[in-house]
């Protein structure tokens, strides 16, 4: 789920529903406390198995291959996918569990739960396509003529409220960036004291996946950016418009959605919290854009008063106030009816599923099919209904057993980060306490939350999809605007319990670990240590080196925006981040020809990466100790410890991409691909080195290696 604010995530593909029909994020988890019998068509969970390594490959010359080579020829990509990758079979289980709730939950019998009337109307609406069709657009047309009606530039201030509650694109982000119309505007800790929520308002008011995708001058860049002007004279068109008008109007929407790319800051920039941090008092917003009628909007959002404002970025909102202003209603109008069709397009009739479905996925992502309706549905009732939906799940395929088991390894490496610090030659004493009270102060979150969320307000009939999603979106826009003035509730995850992915929460000082990523090939309770720390080891120590990294080391235990490095350690942790940044500042030849990755964007996923397998290694090493064994004794099928640690490793990344998502997730996303995730990483450790016997000279061991943790 995608709030605006900084989470650190560990998965690449968290892209809008409106790019691919889905929230999607990658990877595994297995029968580890359900079981894959227990469904139907029972999707193919992947086990870590070293025999899948290529032994005509020297794992020194390019590791990632060696152990993955057998297993992505094996595994080419599907039609409905964008990638395909070890944890890819992990997914299909999860949805499978989940449409099978969906499916019982459907019948429309008295006895059903409240929330299992919820989920399964929702369920209903959504896979009745024939009923969507015969509405046609018809559901658009009242959105579209109240817009139609407007009369002055005035009235645009209480329509925007209005298009924050309808869809998702209005809280739903990826990676740190909203596609809300206009700009963005939620609740969130206040950057400089976490105790407090606060009103944000942030730059927004696009549909491609980021500012990079109107500005660059590339040919690629070019193509594409025409490619989508035409996608929007077509979706134009299906909604009822004349060609010339179609044609005039998607022109409009080009040239103010590029205005607005151009004032938004960049995403690298907007990766330093220092530079969102701009309070602002109600009367600096208005002054900031008098065109917006600000009291007028607050009322519409039902927003409670806020000691201050979060204003990320002034000067977006200067450059949008003098477009405002330049621009007459009638343009501001057609922008507007797009962010309507836009929006509703994935809930509509075939024909506008279908060119939304051509542009968004096939074009900028390379999919070449529709995902099967059920997984689409089931996706959507996960976003929209999740913590509904998810309860299920964890009855299911959670056990408290795997609980138990994640928290000690949790506990291990958390223990190795300690012995870390402790040990730096780099740091002074008086950062390294500062830095372990943070580390204790660290919530560690498992599976699930304690309480779930009560969806009783949100009304869902079996009636129509598109007015199901508008009362989740509406639902889920006003509990976080309504979290402004309140005190933080800590119990709170913004990843539902099926989703296979983690996070750490600068602002909570907490890491997050989904039931669904906590099975197989993550985590598997019949494998040998080595297995799990090598796969969700590194996950755990990933999110919690998120804590230590460029941006989260700007905050401290308490989530508070504040320094407590000494000058001379926070110069010598730069220089050690410089190493990272410059290292992943490479050529991706896997995302086309000239295609480069810009290290400052990666820098943070990187540090998180590289730190995490250290972690993971040390505790298993500790854990290990504790049996009276060592990395370097045989396990299983005759390799070591150590080297059953970095193969499982490597196996959890192994992914199939298609190059278009590559170029897609090198422009905007700040996660590295998952060959550099592998490679870049044991290029960097001696301990890669010893369980492979490389030498200096080899690829996998880099002359100047990088170490932050
Ligand atoms: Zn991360």
């Amino acid at each position: 789920m995608f709030i605006p604010r900084f989470i650190f995530s560990l998965l690449f593909l968290t892209l809008p529903l409106a790019v691919l029909g889905q929230n999607a994020t990658v990877n595994l988890a297995g029968a580890s406390a359900g079981s894959a019998e227990e469904t139907k068509s029972g999707p193919k969970l992947e086990h870590f198995d070293p025999t899948l390594v290529d032994k005509e490959l020297n794992p020194c010359d390019d590791f990632y291959k060696y152990a993955c080579n057998k297993w992505l020829t094996a595994n080419p990509i599907p039609p409905d996918q964008v990638y395909w990758s070890t944890g890819s079979g992990l997914e299909l289980w999860n949805e499978n569990v989940e449409r099978e709730t969906l499916e019982a939950s459907s019948k429309n019998d008295s006895k059903r739960s409240a929330v299992q009337q919820k989920i399964g109307d929702y369920w209903t609406a959504c896979m009745d396509e024939s009923g969507i069709e015969a509405a046609g657009v018809k559901p658009l047309q009242p959105e579209l003529e109240r817009i139609g009606a407007l009369t002055s530039k005035k009235e645009i201030t209480l329509e925007i409220a209005r298009l924050h509650h309808l869809f998702p694109g209005a809280w739903e982000q990826s990676d740190n960036q909203t596609n809300s119309p206009f700009f963005g505007f939620t609740g969130q800790q206040d950057y400089d004291d976490a105790s407090k929520v606060v009103a944000q308002i942030d730059q927004g008011g696009l549909s491609l996946p980021g500012r990079d995708y109107y500005i660059k001058t590339d040919e690629k860049s070019v193509e594409t950016l025409k490619k989508y002007g035409a996608h929007v004279r077509k979706m134009f068109v299906l909604a009822g418009e004349k060609e010339a008008q179609a044609s005039s109007d998607a022109d409009v929407v080009i040239e103010l959605e590029t205005a607005l790319a151009r004032a938004q800051m960049d995403n690298v920039k907007r990766r330093d919290p220092k530079n969102v941090n701009n309070k602002m008092s109600l009367a600096e917003i208005r002054a900031l854009m008098p065109s917006i009628d600000w009291d007028g909007y607050l009322k519409g959002v039902k927003a409670p008063a806020s000691d201050h404002y979060i204003v990320t970025s002034p000067d977006f909102f200067r450059a949008e106030e003098k477009l405002l202003v330049e621009h007459p209603l009638e343009h501001w109008k057609t922008y507007m009816r797009w962010q309507v069709i836009h929006g509703a397009a994935p809930f509509l009739t075939k024909a506008m599923d279908d060119e939304n479905f051509d542009f968004f996925a096939r074009t900028l992502a390379g999919q070449e099919r529709q995902l099967p309706r059920w997984r689409r549905c089931t996706r959507a009732a996960d976003r929209d209904l999740g913590e509904a939906l998810g309860q299920a799940y964890v009855d299911r395929a959670f056990t408290p057993e795997s609980k138990a088991r994640t928290l000690e390894m949790v506990h291990g490496i958390e223990q190795a980060m300690q012995d870390d610090i402790q040990t730096v030659t780099w740091m002074t004493p008086a950062t390294k306490e500062q830095a372990i009270v943070k580390l204790k102060g660290i919530e560690d979150k498992i599976g699930y939350p304690s309480h779930w969320r009560d969806y009783s307000s949100v009304k869902i009939t079996r009636e129509s999809y598109l007015a199901n999603m508008g009362q989740a979106s509406a639902f889920e826009f006003e509990r976080w605007v309504a979290k402004v003035g309140k005190p933080v509730d800590r119990g709170e995850w913004t990843m539902t319990p099926p989703t296979i992915n983690a996070y750490y929460d600068p602002q909570l000082n907490t890491i997050n670990f989904p039931a669904g990523i906590l099975q197989p090939p993550f985590f598997e309770k019949g494998m040998d240590d080595s297995v799990n720390y090598g796969a969700i080891g590194m996950v755990i120590g990933h999110e919690l080196t998120h804590g230590f990294d460029d941006q989260g080391r700007k905050f401290d235990a308490h989530g508070n925006l504040r320094d407590w490095w000494t000058a001379e350690d926070a110069k010598q942790y730069d220089e050690r981040g410089k190493c990272i940044s410059d290292e992943y500042t490479q050529e991706v030849p896997e995302a086309g020809p000239g295609v480069k990755q810009n290290g400052l964007l990666t820098q943070g996923e990187d540090t998180a990466d590289n730190g995490g397998n250290h972690l993971a290694l040390n505790a298993l090493e500790a854990e290990l100790k504790k049996q009276g064994k060592s990395l370097d004794d045989k396990g299983q099928d005759g390799w070591t410890y150590r080297q059953r640690f970095f193969l499982s490793f490597a196996n959890s990344w192994c992914s199939n991409i298609r190059p278009e998502v590559a170029r897609l997730i090198v422009t905007t996303n700040p996660h590295s691909l998952p060959i550099f995730r592998v490679d870049n990483v044991v290029s960097n450790m001696p301990e890669f080195a010893q369980a492979f016997g490389c030498k200096a000279g080899q690829k996998m061991v880099r002359a100047n290696a990088c170490r932050v943790w």
